[in-house]
């Protein structure tokens, strides 16, 4: 089928629940994609911040095709080899001594939001069940935490919300101090707001909360679901600030393109969940499992971690070179392959002049260029990339 086919079915046939870009990816190689007309795109999108290995690495195709072949599902009625050495791997790697899988990042803080509540009721007070959020803030679509999402225009036509949040402006210490009382059970938060801009905790933000939460017996939750597994220097961004959560929520880069959802938590917490209180029939399937073990054991084994700090450095400094000579470019920030780029113009039309050009990149809110490539991102395809992403970006000042 061509790009125009493609999107004449769609737009017959599927929910319109996406404002897409009018192009069908149909294959990848590494850090590139081609279209259904045989267009090539530099992907500095990696779907979301999904496909950290890029695509069709070789590494996924052998884990994924042999374990097709072996077995793709049997419930959580019985024992996984994959899901418990993930779990394993991820322990040893994280402040967490377990891990509860699931399907998407809304699925995993869904999870730790009925982790917080039930810890909270049974061992501290019943009262405690309400959660501070951060405006700016995102945390999936579900019911739940879409009402724990504190931007208005993912609430719209939903309302009424589930009851139990609290919002208060990011970066600041003072107004989670003041908004704590005998009601609140924990504070959730991104160390870096991903679709709400690509917004960095201040320095001693994240130890900030962790002390106040300590003071109060709060549950501390970060929401890694996007700067999880490398993509801003350090396997977990909360590694950079020095403190631990008690629980942590991974998905979109977990198993490089396979669906899959984590929640890890101290075992003390994590043992609020008994057996039969909570559960995904997919969830940590031998399939998303295995695949996940072997996305995780890459990104180790082979520093990608490491390699998104120096190339994120290096793309951020040229960015804010650019900033210098360039008012349009209103702000440069980011830690990592997790970049941010605020610009005087509206982002979609500058998305869309760099599709045009074949390079792909997206927004985060309506005034943030977002740049999460994979994280296998060679130096030449950056310094492409970031050469037609100037070209757009000059011609649009
Ligand atoms: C993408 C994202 C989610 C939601 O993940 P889904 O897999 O789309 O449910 C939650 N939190 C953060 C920080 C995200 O970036």
């Amino acid at each position: 089928m061509t790009n125009q086919e493609i999107i004449a079915l769609t737009g017959k046939y599927v929910a319109a629940t996406y404002a897409r870009f009018p192009v069908a990816l149909v294959r990848g190689e590494g850090c590139r994609v081609w279209d259904a007309d045989g267009k090539a795109y530099l992907d500095f999108v990696a779907g979301i911040a999904v496909c950290a290995l890029g695509h069709a690495h070789p590494r996924l195709l052998r884990a994924i095709t042999e374990q097709a072949r072996r077995l793709l599902h049997v419930s959580n009625l019985y024992h996984i080899e994959p899901q418990a050495r993930l779990a394993e791997l991820l322990c040893r790697h994280s402040f967490a001594d377990r891990a509860f899988f699931c399907n998407s990042g809304a699925e995993a803080n869904e999870a730790a939001l009925k982790l917080g509540r039930k810890y909270m009721k049974e061992r501290v007070s019943s009262d405690r069940t309400e959660v501070i959020t951060m405006q700016g803030s995102f945390h999936g679509r579900t019911m739940a935490t879409v009402s724990a999402t504190a931007q208005e225009k993912y609430h719209r036509g939903f309302e009424p919300l589930v009851p139990g949040f609290k919002y208060v402006p990011f970066n600041d210490l003072r107004a989670v101090e003041l908004a704590v009382d005998a009601r609140t059970a924990a504070v959730l938060v991104e160390p870096i707001q991903g679709e709400g801009g690509v917004r960095v905790a201040a320095d001693g933000y994240l130890a900030g909360l962790r002390r106040l939460c300590d003071e109060r017996g709060l549950l501390l939750i970060f929401d890694e679901v996007q700067t999880g597994l490398g993509r801003t220097g350090t396997l977990f961004a909360y590694q950079q600030a020095g403190v631990a959560p008690d629980i942590l929520t991974l998905a979109k880069a977990l198993a490089g393109g396979i669906p899959i959802g984590a929640m890890l938590a101290r075992e003390e917490v994590m043992a609020a969940f008994t057996p039969g209180t909570h559960a995904a029939t997919f969830g940590g399937n031998p399939f998303a499992s295995a695949v996940a073990l072997e996305t995780l054991q890459t990104i180790l084994e082979e520093d990608l971690p490491g390699r998104a700090a120096r190339l994120g450095a290096r793309i951020l400094e040229r960015l804010q070179g650019l900033q210098a000579r360039l008012p349009l470019l209103r702000a440069v920030r980011g830690r990592g392959l997790l970049i941010g780029i605020e610009v005087g113009t509206d982002a979609k039309a500058i998305v869309s002049r760099c599709l045009e050009r074949g390079l792909l990149i997206l927004t985060a809110g309506d005034n943030v260029l977002r740049l999460v490539p994979p994280l296998i991102l060679g130096e030449a395809e950056a310094d492409e990339g970031l050469a037609i992403l100037e070209g757009v970006l000059a011609e649009a000042a």
